[in-house]
């Protein structure tokens, strides 16, 4: 499937609606979501027009890949969460419940998570 230049995570990172940006190197942004689900949600994403993390692995370069991982440990760190644990999540695709069409990484912390699956309904 084609990247949709369309999406809202594409529209934060070429500034055409607002985010509560936390982060920027040259691979990585970093800002909170809209609707945290945790004291600390924050969103990790890559610069380049990944759709999801199927995407990311088959077509990124090593630098890119290195890029986004460095750039989370360091948003980790910047926020502090190292200091108390925190969770990572990447949802791809419609099993996993991706909504998104930019791949993000959920940064999730400020309390203990819990469960990392809930049972099927
Ligand atoms: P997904 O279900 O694709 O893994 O996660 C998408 C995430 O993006 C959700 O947690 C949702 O709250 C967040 N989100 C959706 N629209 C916006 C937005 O316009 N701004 C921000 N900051 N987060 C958003």
């Amino acid at each position: 499937m084609a990247y949709d230049n369309n999406n809202i995570f594409a529209k934060i990172l070429r500034g055409e609606i607002p985010a509560k940006k936390i982060y920027e190197d040259d691979f990585a942004v970093a800002f909170h979501d809209i609707s945290p689900q945790a004291p600390s949600h924050i969103l990790v994403i890559p610069k380049g027009a990944y759709e999801s993390m199927d995407d990311f692995t088959a077509g990124a370069s090593p630098e890119e890949i290195a890029g986004l991982f460095r750039a989370l440990g360091n948003v980790a760190r910047q926020e502090k969460l190292d200091e108390t644990g925190y969770r990572v999540i990447s949802n791809c695709g419609i099993n996993g419940g991706q909504e998104v069409p930019h791949l993000h990484l959920h940064l999730l912390g400020g309390r203990r998570l819990g469960r990392m699956v809930q049972p099927a309904a």
